[in-house]
């Protein structure tokens, strides 16, 4: 059988005018993903179009080719212009989780790394032990012959750095860093891009911190992190919600905290449940569970609410995975 990956490195040298997406509320990887492919495809000629439901969060308009991304909820055909040949979607597990309308029905190109994507393409390359999506673009844009351009390089960092959470999560490999040797070697500045990356809060934000860490509770005897999120805490520290990306991560630096669950609820009611674990705590099991899904490390999935009528089941399925977890390692 041939590789996916040729299969599509074919489908693309076919076709000239594509069409990328990635999944709603876009985080690194999904933005350098989508941007690298971009910019590897006009290398070779082509065109891309970029249509996101959600725009990147405001620290990553700066990375090259970030404003070009259309923000839209359903797909509007350019007057004038031709209709793309494919679409190529990343690291999206249905086409539902783009959030944009009006993509169904085309020659779809479906790249990811997570577990349970619905494998929706006409080709689908899914690689669960890539350490980010970025990975399979790299190897996807080597495979092309495309040369690695400094816009290119610097967006594959952007997914792995991001996507890896700084080189602290599993499914790092050998070829993680020699992707990001070649990435370097390309003219990328990793100091440069950690301070872009990470240092980029406003105070707003850093009240935000103060806020969620003061309010945050500690169950299982310290073993679990609850931490809350609602439009009150975000008005009087003067944030937004994308604000709140990478945040579910601080818990876990606390040595005894071995898995912590955010909870954000919207103007709507509606509630994004994201999880985080050290170890052998899955918290995939518990997404998927409800419909949602990830890695065993790092999981979400969304309920309609109210908050206190579904909070205590998933505490109790926290509780369980931890146990479950800890028993695993022992
Ligand atoms: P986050 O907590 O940063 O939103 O997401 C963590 C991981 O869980 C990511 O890999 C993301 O793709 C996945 N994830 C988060 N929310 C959902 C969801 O509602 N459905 C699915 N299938 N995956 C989700
Ligand atoms: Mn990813």
């Amino acid at each position: 059988m041939t590789h996916p990956k040729t299969e599509i490195c074919d489908a693309i040298r076919a076709r000239k005018r594509f069409l990328i997406t990635s999944h709603a509320k876009p985080d690194g990887d999904s933005i350098g993903s989508q941007l690298a492919m971009a910019y590897a495809l006009e290398v070779l000629g082509k065109d891309a179009r970029i249509v996101n439901a959600d725009p990147a969060p405001e620290h990553y308009m700066e990375f090259p080719g970030v404003p070009r991304i259309e923000i839209t909820r359903q797909l509007v055909e350019r007057p004038g212009a031709h209709d793309a040949e494919a679409l190529i979607v990343m690291e999206s597990s249905d086409l539902k989780r783009t959030g944009v309308g009006g993509l169904e029905g085309r020659f779809t190109i479906n790249i990811d790394h997570h577990q349970g994507n619905t494998s929706f393409g006409t080709l689908n390359w899914l690689d669960e032990s890539a350490a980010a999506c970025g990975e399979m673009v790299f190897e996807l844009i080597e495979a092309l012959g495309v040369p690695l351009t400094i816009e290119i390089a610097t967006h594959v960092y952007l997914a792995i750095l991001t996507d890896t959470g700084s080189f602290h999560y599993a499914n790092i490999t050998p070829k993680t860093f020699d992707i990001c040797r070649r990435l370097t070697e390309a003219g990328v500045n990793p100091a440069a891009m950690a301070r872009r990356i990470f240092d980029q809060n406003s105070i707003g934000k850093l009240k935000l911190i103060g806020a969620l860490l003061a309010e945050m509770d500690l169950l299982d005897g310290g073993r679990l992190a609850v931490m809350y999120l609602n439009d009150d805490i975000l008005n009087v520290t003067g944030t937004t919600y994308s604000d709140t990306e990478g945040l579910i991560n601080l818990p876990l630096t606390a040595k005894e905290i071995r898995a912590v669950v955010f909870f954000k609820v919207g103007a709507d009611g509606d509630i994004h449940i994201s999880m985080r674990s050290k170890y052998d705590v899955d918290v995939r099991a518990v997404a998927s569970r409800h419909g949602g899904g990830g890695h065993k490390n790092a999981a979400g999935f969304r309920l309609k609410g109210p908050l206190h009528a579904v909070r205590d089941g998933i505490l109790k399925e926290m509780r369980e995975a931890i146990a479950l977890g800890v028993q695993v390692r022992a």
